[in-house]
């Protein structure tokens, strides 16, 4: 079986906080004492008014402005935020942290924002990896993790309601424990993000080609606007009445309103699963491997290439693509998937390799991703991040050899790698890793570098620039040559929802 105990296993080694944001993990590397007057990537700051911190007082849980706890309280899985927090120029030190555990409170809080145009982020297990969650321009950050109630489960239509800041693993251990169902979202933070994270990020777990993305999953939101207007969107298994207004708020990060309740579609807890794996001579055969899998029906829960690196870290098949094909559901569709699987390999000559073995192993070792190898420790100038990407089956080769070699070609670089991780009939996501080590003061330039290196492969392709990560500050520099002249229906959009550019101001390549 994949889910339950399996898919916990090698999770951050264990070592993250229950029901609370988890501070990154920086390999050892430490915050350096913060400047104190450093606004670091914050600009044109708002300061929240003497009369308006009483009114969010009254109407709050909690009020936090001191300048640590705000540093602290802000502080992300970015990359780049790591970059700054090593430097001692922490990302986002001004601001005011507003806690809040009703939905009445968030209404509030929003009303009065809207009233003195102060902008608001939300936050919740802060677990981005894009820098979403920074409140640029100051102003309230609104905490939501106090939003974590379990409503209830309608078993005849296998729908479950929760309030947007219940963390993700409380949340499947209660629905599996309790109703013996799961949601088959198992992204590899489940534990240190929330629910509504996952919706406002678009996110996809590590089993999406069985289970779906978020975004298939999501069956209706309430959603606090701007102004504190409360509105349902969604609440139907299939529509026809206009644009699909639920599919807005998915993936908007925080940007059109506040996600306050989230109804999610479950399945039973599955009671099989085997899984099988194949080696490759190059990357390119096993992308096409995966791809002739999907065109011919099969929905393996998890269909994972590993490229001859990360082979080599995972495995120790150093010469090898590894392909792992695993699934789980009742026995006979399963039974049947695999077959398929194991015909589109053989004729394509796949190496038969111990599929149970690889499978433990990578339940081992599917964490380690992107890093050297376990154990390792980062030196002052190392730099890791990740970049997934979604293209069509027909560019997914040459785009895999030519982000390598950009990346490659940035001075610095110690090396990019990749796996497939996500795949469809049409098309499939790659997880780049990109790896630096630079002079310490050099890091932030070798990291643009290698973003602008990399992103400017795909802009080439007309590849989709993020498959589940998302956008946050990341990669707004890119939105509007990713989305052409589509950009300003985004652009549209947000000034109808938001007249006052008050939420989260700067993402998704927004205005400031
Ligand atoms: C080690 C690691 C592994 C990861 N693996 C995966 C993975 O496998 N798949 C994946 O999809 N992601 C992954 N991520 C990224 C991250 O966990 C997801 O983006 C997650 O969905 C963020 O949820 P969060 O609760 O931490 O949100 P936060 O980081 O607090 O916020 C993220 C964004 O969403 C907005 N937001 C949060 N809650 C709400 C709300 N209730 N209403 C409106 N806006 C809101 C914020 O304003 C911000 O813009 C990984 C991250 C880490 C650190």
């Amino acid at each position: 079986m994949i889910s339950r105990e399996a898919i916990v296993r090698g999770y951050n080694r264990g070592n993250y906080t229950v029901g609370a944001p988890t501070a990154p993990h920086w390999g050892g590397r430490t915050v350096a004492p913060a400047s104190e007057t450093s606004t670091g990537l914050q600009t044109d700051v708002v300061h929240v008014p003497a009369e308006t911190l009483e009114q969010l007082a009254a109407t709050s849980d909690e009020i936090v402005a001191a300048r640590d706890e705000i540093i602290a309280g802000t502080r992300d899985w970015w990359a780049r935020s790591m970059i700054a927090e090593t430097s001692g120029e922490p990302a986002t030190p001004e601001a005011v942290i507003v806690r809040v555990s009703t939905v009445e409170q968030v209404q509030g809080v929003l009303r009065i924002a809207s009233a003195a145009s102060i902008p608001v982020t939300v936050s919740a297990g802060r677990s981005n990896v894009t820098g979403a969650a920074l409140p640029l321009r100051g102003g309230i950050v609104l905490d939501v993790c106090g939003l974590d109630r379990f409503i209830g489960f309608d078993d005849s239509s296998q729908i479950v309601e929760v309030e947007a800041g219940m963390f993700g693993d409380l949340f499947e251990t209660r629905i599996q424990e309790e109703f013996g169902m799961t949601t088959g979202h198992w992204p590899s933070s489940f534990a240190i993000s929330t629910v509504g994270g996952w919706v406002a990020c678009r996110g996809a777990g590590q089993l999406s080609t069985r289970y779906g993305k978020i975004e298939d999953m999501v069956f209706g939101l309430d959603v606090v606007l701007a102004d504190g207007t409360l509105i349902t969107v969604g609440d139907a298994g299939r529509a026809a009445v206009g644009p699909d207004l639920m599919q807005l708020f998915v993936g908007s990060e925080g940007t059109l309103g506040v996600i306050v309740r989230v109804r999610l579609k479950l399945h039973r807890l599955p009671d099989y699963g085997a899984a099988v794996a194949y080696g490759f001579r190059t990357f390119a055969e096993g992308l096409d491997a995966c791809r002739r899998i999907l065109q011919a029906g099969a929905t393996p829960a998890a269909l994972r290439l590993y490229d001859e690196l990360e082979s080599g870290v995972q495995f120790g098949h150093a010469d090898l693509n590894v392909l792992l094909i695993a699934d789980e559901g009742p026995r006979g569709l399963v039974d049947a998937g695999l077959d398929i699987a194991r015909r589109e390999c053989r004729e394509i000559g796949g190496a038969v390799l111990d599929g149970d073995a690889i499978f433990e192993r990578w339940l081992d070792t599917r964490y380690l991703t992107g890093k050297s190898s376990e154990g390792f420790t980062p030196g002052p100038g190392f730099v890791s991040d990740t970049l997934e990407m979604i293209a069509r089956w027909r560019d997914l080769p040459a785009i895999y050899d030519e982000v390598v070699a950009a990346l490659s070609a940035v001075p610095g670089t110690l090396a990019g790698s990749a796996h497939q991780s996500h795949a469809y009939v049409d098309s499939a996501c790659l997880y780049f890793s990109l790896r630096g080590d630079v002079e310490p003061e050099r890091r932030a330039d070798w990291y643009r570098r290698a973003w602008d290196a990399a992103n400017a492969v795909l802009l080439r392709y007309g590849a989709t620039l993020s498959h589940h990560h998302g956008i946050g500050l990341l990669r707004g520099d890119y939105m509007r040559d990713s989305l052409g002249a589509g950009y300003s229906v985004l652009e549209q959009v947000k000034r109808t929802l938001d007249p006052q550019n008050i939420l989260n101001p700067g993402k998704l390549g927004l205005p400031l």
